[in-house]
């Protein structure tokens, strides 16, 4: 832990000769609660929004989360949910060629899912243009 005030007159002389530490402790400051929380709050986010839409108690330990791309995922029942941007959205194969993982609208409620896992036809844009039934 880093004391975060009463600066001794010597540092803060230095922070006044190198204006551009103030700027790099910013960003310390938030890399380091990144590291901190970062996976956490996104496992936490995902199995609170999979539990409010799904009621269902999801193991942290079948989640998979990606630091880098500040999203995780779980299956449950063989639905695929993903957190991303701090949205809950399902993840559904094409229905063309059943090939992929698209991303549905987000879900903000129960009856979002419930569209995202019956009405909505995932399809990738070049299999649309290629089903004569569209027609
Ligand atoms: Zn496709």
């Amino acid at each position: 832990m880093q004391p975060l005030s009463t600066p001794s007159p010597a540092v803060a002389r230095r922070e006044h000769m190198h204006r551009a530490e103030p700027e790099a402790s910013w960003k310390a400051r938030a890399v380091a609660d990144f590291g901190q929380h970062g996976d956490e709050d996104l496992a936490v986010s995902l199995l609170g929004a999979v539990r409010a839409l799904t009621g269902q108690q999801v193991s942290p330990e079948h989640m998979w989360v990606s630091s880098a791309r500040r999203a995780a995922a779980v299956s449950v029942d063989n639905i695929r949910f993903r957190w991303e941007q701090s949205q809950l959205v399902v993840l559904r194969p094409c229905v063309h060629c059943g090939l992929g993982q698209l991303a549905s609208l987000a879900l903000h409620s129960r009856a979002d899912l419930g569209y995202a896992l019956s009405a909505w036809q995932p399809r990738h844009p070049g299999c649309e243009q290629e089903d004569p039934t569209d027609w």
